[in-house]
C-alpha cells in the first residue's frame, strides 16, 4: 500500500481517496503549487491536512471563516491531529501560548485568519521555523468581480516573496476563468498545476413544484426527513418565524434565523442546530455562510432564491457528507414579480440590474423546465453531462406536456389587445371570460379575445404564463409588472413555432424518499438511535458538535455490521486509530447491550410469532402463511404487528404502504392522541375505514415503539 493510504486509512479511516485527492495530496508532497477548484463537501480539507503529516513542519491554513475554525481544530483532535488556530476572538495570553507551542514544533496545523498571518510579527514567527504548506482556502475571495472580495487576501501575493519553497494551494469551490486566471496571478503561482473538478452534486435530489402550500413542505419533510437536520429558506422575517412557529406546531424542532433577530438568539440558535440532532433551522437568506454541518439532509425553499448561483449555494448545504440529500423548491411567479422590485429599488448601476434581471430569468428557466434539472443546472456553469441524472423530479417523473401553441397565441394576443398594459391576473380574468368591473370599465369584455380561453383552467393559465415568461416570449415590465410582448413573439403568433408546454396538477405531491433514511433494516435502525444517543453523551462531554465525533455514515456502517470487537472498528469507514482509541469501546458497548437486549426480546416472543417470523424471511406473503399455518389470516396480521413493533420486521416489507400513506394515517394518529390512548377506533373511523385494523395496528407499531398498540 502507497505511505499516502496508509495514512489515510490510519488517521481518517478511509479506504479510498475521492476524485482527484490523490494526485494532488502527492504534488503537494512533491512540493508542487496547485489549485484546486471542487465542490462543497467534495473534499478539500483533506488534500492539505493529508500533506502537512507527511511533509516536515507546520501546513499554515489561511481560512477567511473564523467563526470555523473551532470546528475544524476539534475535528482534527478527534483525529489525534495536533493543531491549533489563530485569530481575533482569543485574548491576548492564548494567543501568547500558542505562539510558543508553534515555536516547539510540536504543532501540524495552524488555522489562521489572513490579517493576522499577514501581521509582520506572524511573519517572523513563521520564518523561525519551518512551514511545510500554505494553504489558501475559499482563495476565490481574492477576485475583486467576486461576490466574496476580501481585499486582505490580495495581500497574500507577500507569501512566496517570504516562502518562495514552500508548496502553496488554493482551494475553492467557485471559479470561473478569471477567478482562477486572478489567483494564479495574486498569488503568485503562475505555474501552479490545476485541478478541477465537475460541479455536480450528485447525491443531492432536486425537485421544484409550483406554489406548494405549507401542507406540502410539511408532506415533504414528514415522509421524506422524519427526524433528518434540514434547512428551510424563506423570503421575509415575517415568514421565516411563522414557519418556524408552524412546524414547531407540527412537532418538530424548529429555530428561527434572520437579520431582525438579536445576536444572541441567532447564535444560539445556529450552535443549537449545529451540536443537537434534527433540528430544522429556518432562515432568511442571512443563514449559511460558514455552516459546515456535514449531515444536512435536506434544503427547502419556499420563495425563488435571487439566481441559480444562490439556488445551487443554498442547496449545496445539504449533504456535505456525501450521503443522499434533498433540495426542494416551491416557487410563484409572485416572487419573481418581488425580486424584480427589489432589484429596481437597490441602489445598483443600470447594468447591475440588467444583468440581476437576466439571472432571474435564467432561474425561472429552470424552474420551468421539463428537461433534467441537473442538466439545466450544469449547463448554466457551462458544464456538460452526458444523460439525464435520473436523481431529479423531471427524470423520476416527467412532467406531461401537451401542444400548447394555441393557447400561447391566446395569451400573447390578449397582453397585446390590452395595449401591454396590464399583469397576468387582469389578463387571465378576461381569456376565462370574466365581468368583473374594471373589465367593463376598460369594455374589454368586448375584445375578441373575452372567454376564448374559458376550457382552461385559471391555475393551467398562470402556469402557461410563467412558462411563456421562461421562454422568453413575454416579459415583465415596470413597476406594475405588466406584460409586454418580446420579438419571439412573432414566430408563435405566425404559427411558425410550436410550442410544448407542460401541464400542470399532475406535478408530483408524492415526493421520491430519499434512500438514505429508508434502506436501513429495522434493527438496524434501532441501533442507530441507541449509537446516536452514545455519540451525544461524547460529543457532550468533550463540548463539541456530534458530527465532530463521527458521522451519520459512520454509525449507519456499526449499526449494519455491529462489531462486537475493538479490531473490527478498524474496518468501519471513517473510524481511524485515534478515535477507536478514544471511544471505540464505548460503541462496542452500544453494540453489545444491543445484541444482548435483542435476545432477550427474541425470548419473549412466543414460538408462533417467530415461526411467521422465518416465513416472512422466505419471502411468503401474509396470505400464504395464513394457509401454511392454517391460522386465520388476523393472527397471522397480529404476528406482524407484534414483530414490527419489536423492530423484528420492516413495515414496507410486509404491506404495500407507501409514504404519503404512513403520513396521511399518521395524521389521524396524532389527532386521535394514539401515543397516550392507545385506541385505534376513532382512527379507523376518521379515515373512513379505508384502511382495515391489522395495518393501522401495523403502521401504529412502526410508528410508535413505545406505545403498545392495542386491539379493538
Ligand atoms: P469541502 O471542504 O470540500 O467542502 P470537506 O473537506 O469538509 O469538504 O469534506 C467533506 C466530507 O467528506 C468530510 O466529512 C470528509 O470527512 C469526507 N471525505 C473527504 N475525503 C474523503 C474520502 N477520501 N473518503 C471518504 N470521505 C471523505
Ligand atoms: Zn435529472
Amino acid at each position: 500500500m502507497s505511505h499516502v493510504l496508509e495514512v489515510l486509512k490510519k488517521v481518517y479511516g478511509y479506504d479510498q481517496f475521492r476524485g482527484q485527492q490523490q494526485a494532488i495530496i502527492e504534488a503537494v508532497i512533491a512540493g508542487e503549487d496547485t489549485v484546486t477548484i471542487m465542490p462543497t463537501g467534495g473534499g478539500k480539507s483533506l488534500c492539505y491536512q493529508l500533506p502537512a503529516l507527511i511533509r516536515n513542519g507546520l501546513g499554515v491554513v489561511v481560512s477567511p471563516l473564523i467563526a470555523l475554525m473551532q470546528d475544524q481544530v476539534d475535528t482534527l483532535h478527534q483525529l489525534g491531529i495536533n493543531a491549533v488556530f489563530l485569530n481575533s476572538t482569543q485574548s491576548y495570553r492564548e494567543q501568547q501560548e500558542i505562539e510558543h507551542n508553534l515555536k516547539s514544533g510540536h504543532i501540524k496545523l495552524l488555522y489562521i485568519a489572513p490579517e493576522r498571518l499577514l501581521m509582520p510579527q506572524t511573519i517572523i514567527l513563521l520564518k523561525s521555523i519551518e512551514v511545510a504548506l500554505f494553504a489558501i482556502d475559499e482563495a476565490h475571495c481574492i477576485s475583486q468581480w467576486g461576490h466574496d472580495f476580501r481585499p486582505v487576501y490580495q495581500q497574500l501575493s507577500i507569501l512566496k516573496d517570504h516562502f518562495n519553497n514552500v508548496p502553496l494551494l488554493a482551494l475553492t469551490a467557485t471559479a470561473d476563468q478569471q477567478t482562477k486566471f486572478e489567483i494564479k496571478q495574486k498569488l503568485k503561482i503562475p505555474n501552479a498545476i490545476e485541478f478541477l473538478h465537475s460541479f455536480d452534486r450528485s447525491n443531492i435530489r432536486y425537485h421544484i413544484v409550483e406554489s406548494a402550500t405549507k401542507e406540502a413542505l410539511w408532506g415533504f419533510i414528514q415522509s421524506n426527513h422524519p427526524t433528518d437536520a434540514g434547512v428551510v429558506y424563506c423570503l421575509s422575517k415575517k415568514s421565516v418565524e411563522e414557519t418556524a412557529l408552524w412546524l414547531e406546531q407540527k412537532g418538530r424542532t424548529a429555530l428561527a434565523y434572520h437579520g431582525g433577530l438579536n445576536k444572541d438568539i441567532r447564535a444560539k440558535n445556529q450552535q443549537r442546530f449545529l451540536r443537537e440532532d434534527g433540528i430544522i433551522i429556518v432562515a432568511t437568506i442571512a443563514f449559511g455562510m460558514g455552516i459546515d454541518k456535514p449531515d444536512v439532509r435536506f434544503v427547502a425553499h419556499m420563495n425563488l432564491p435571487k439566481s441559480i448561483e444562490a439556488y445551487y449555494q443554498e442547496t449545496g448545504r445539504a449533504g456535505r457528507d456525501g450521503q443522499p440529500a434533498n433540495a426542494w423548491m416551491s416557487y410563484k411567479l409572485q416572487d419573481l414579480v418581488q425580486h424584480k422590485h427589489m432589484l429596481e429599488d437597490s441602489e445598483g448601476s443600470s447594468d447591475f440590474k440588467q444583468i440581476g434581471n437576466q439571472k432571474l430569468n435564467a432561474l425561472i428557466d429552470l424552474c420551468e423546465s421539463s428537461d433534467c434539472r441537473r442538466i439545466s443546472l450544469l449547463s448554466y456553469f457551462d458544464e456538460k453531462l452526458d444523460q439525464p441524472c435520473g436523481n431529479c423530479d423531471n427524470c423520476l417523473n416527467p412532467p406531461e406536456q401537451f401542444d400548447g401553441t394555441i393557447p400561447a397565441q391566446m395569451a400573447i394576443s390578449v397582453a397585446y389587445r390590452t395595449q401591454q398594459r396590464f399583469g397576468t391576473a387582469y389578463l387571465i380574468d378576461i381569456l376565462v371570460g370574466n365581468m368583473n368591473e374594471r373589465i367593463k370599465q376598460n369594455d374589454h369584455h368586448m375584445l375578441p379575445t373575452h372567454g376564448v380561453g374559458k376550457e382552461i383552467t385559471k391555475k393551467q393559465w398562470r402556469s402557461i404564463f410563467r412558462q411563456l415568461i421562461a421562454k422568453g416570449l413575454l416579459e415583465l415590465q415596470g413597476e406594475y409588472k405588466t406584460l409586454r410582448l418580446t420579438p419571439a413573439c412573432r414566430e408563435v403568433l405566425q404559427g411558425k413555432r410550436q410550442l410544448q408546454l407542460n401541464k400542470v396538477g399532475k406535478t408530483p405531491v408524492k415526493t421520491p424518499i430519499n434512500e438514505a433514511s429508508s434502506t436501513k433494516t429495522p434493527d438496524a435502525e434501532k441501533l442507530f438511535e441507541e449509537l446516536k444517543k452514545c455519540r451525544a453523551q461524547i460529543a457532550k462531554d468533550g463540548e463539541v458538535p456530534a458530527y465532530i465525533i463521527c458521522h451519520n455514515s459512520t454509525l449507519t456502517e456499526i449499526a449494519e455490521v455491529k462489531p462486537t470487537s475493538l479490531e473490527k472498528l478498524y474496518n468501519i469507514r471513517g473510524l481511524g486509530q485515534s478515535r477507536i482509541e478514544k471511544y471505540g469501546q464505548e460503541l462496542i458497548n452500544v453494540v453489545l447491550k444491543f445484541r444482548e437486549d435483542q435476545t432477550k426480546e427474541k425470548n419473549t416472543l412466543k414460538q408462533t410469532n417467530l415461526e411467521t417470523l422465518e416465513l416472512l424471511k422466505k419471502g411468503l406473503a401474509v396470505e400464504n402463511i395464513a394457509k401454511e399455518r392454517k391460522l386465520s389470516l388476523s393472527t397471522i396480521q397480529e404476528h406482524c404487528a407484534l414483530l414490527i413493533w419489536h423492530r423484528l420486521l420492516n413495515l414496507q416489507s410486509v404491506y404495500d404502504i407507501n409514504n404519503d400513506e404512513i403520513t396521511e394515517i399518521n395524521q389521524h394518529l396524532v389527532a386521535a392522541n394514539f401515543s397516550t390512548e392507545l385506541r385505534l377506533k376513532p382512527v379507523f373511523e376518521a379515515l373512513n375505514e379505508r384502511y382495515s385494523y391489522p395495518i393501522l395496528k401495523c403502521v401504529a407499531a412502526h410508528l410508535y415503539p413505545c406505545a403498545q398498540s392495542q386491539s379493538e
